[in-house]
């Protein structure tokens, strides 16, 4: 189990964590969010054992993360931190070595790591001649070579296609079942909701939202209801519980403060001609993040 107990962290006078607390159980996969600057990368630093603390800690099965450790964790930092002149292979006999891996074992996994990701045929390529995607394919390959507890990897979605990604997003779920611990960050909201069950979503260094995603949608009780009928807009404005209507080129979105109000706006489109959909759905993580900062950010 991964503890996060109250951090917080300052580089100089400025603080980028504070009071930032969450719980990593085995088999759970965990989502850091948050805008660029939030303090992810920070947290990181700190779960490693990077950064000290100027307050609180983070204990890793109830003892303090350390160079003794380094064997059972995975870390994947955000930037392309390759040594781009040396070929794959040698790449990972560095990495696999720095965590106390015996060469055959090393490239026994690079090979079926390779395979998985169909790109066997870079093996002695240098890092420098593969495409972004295929270099952070390998950057994961690293954080994962010595079969990790406990995988960190910060940004591991950024710039890679939806097949890259859901390649990606398999390997996590099978590390998943295997009972890891998974923590990633990432600033896109939205992405990552159907993927991790707990979160903390970041602002300036304070969690503005944490916990089970359903738990924090259900919490915040505004809905939205997707409509394609002849409605007129004006009349749906001013029914009970409606604070928005946004009108799409092919359906009508209406915002209501509670489920309360679905009856009301039910009840008007039954009244209204050629009516294909009504659908309810709750609010997605990107407007909980602006509705908790005040609407001051209108896009995540
Ligand atoms: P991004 O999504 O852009 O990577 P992040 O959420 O990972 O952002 P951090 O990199 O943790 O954010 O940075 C948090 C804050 O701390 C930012 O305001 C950043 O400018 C500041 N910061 C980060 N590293 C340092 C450092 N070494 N010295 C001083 N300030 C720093």
């Amino acid at each position: 189990m991964l503890e996060v107990n109250n951090v917080e962290l300052k580089y100089g006078d400025f603080t980028a964590v504070q009071n930032l607390s969450f719980t990593i159980k085995p088999g759970e996969i965990f989502g850091l969010l948050g805008t660029n600057g939030a303090g992810k990368t920070t947290t990181f630093r700190v779960i490693m054992g990077l950064l000290e603390p100027s307050k609180g800690e983070v204990l890793y099965f109830d003892k303090h993360v350390g160079y003794h450790n380094v064997d059972e964790i995975g870390y994947m930092i955000e930037e392309r931190s390759l040594l781009t002149k040396l070929t794959v292979k040698e790449l990972l006999l560095f990495f696999g070595q720095l965590k106390n891996m015996e060469k055959e074992l090393i490239i026994k996994r690079l090979d079926y790591w390779l395979e998985h990701f169909g790109i066997t045929e870079y093996k002695n390529k240098k890092i420098k001649e593969l495409s972004k995607g295929n270099q952070q394919k390998i950057q994961f390959i690293s954080a994962i070579i010595n079969d990790p507890k406990l995988l960190v990897l910060d940004e591991p979605f950024s710039g890679l296609d939806p097949i890259n990604m859901s390649q990606f997003i398999e390997v996590i779920r099978t590390f998943q079942e295997q009972g890891k611990m998974i923590v990633f960050s990432s600033h896109q909201l939205d992405h990552v909701e159907s993927f991790c069950e707990k979160i903390v979503v970041l602002e300036k260094g304070e969690a503005i939202i944490e916990g089970d995603i359903n738990q924090v949608k259900k919490d915040f009780e505004k809905l939205t209801i997707n409509i394609k009928a002849d409605v007129d807009i004006d009349v749906l404005e001013n029914l009970d519980g409606v604070y928005k209507v946004i009108k799409n080129t092919n359906k009508v979105i209406v915002k209501i403060e509670s489920d309360k109000y679905i009856d009301g706006v039910f009840d008007y489109v039954k009244t209204c001609e050629n009516v294909t959909l009504f659908d309810v759905e709750q609010a997605s993580l990107s407007e909980i993040f602006v509705a908790k900062v005040g609407g001051k950010r209108e896009k995540v």
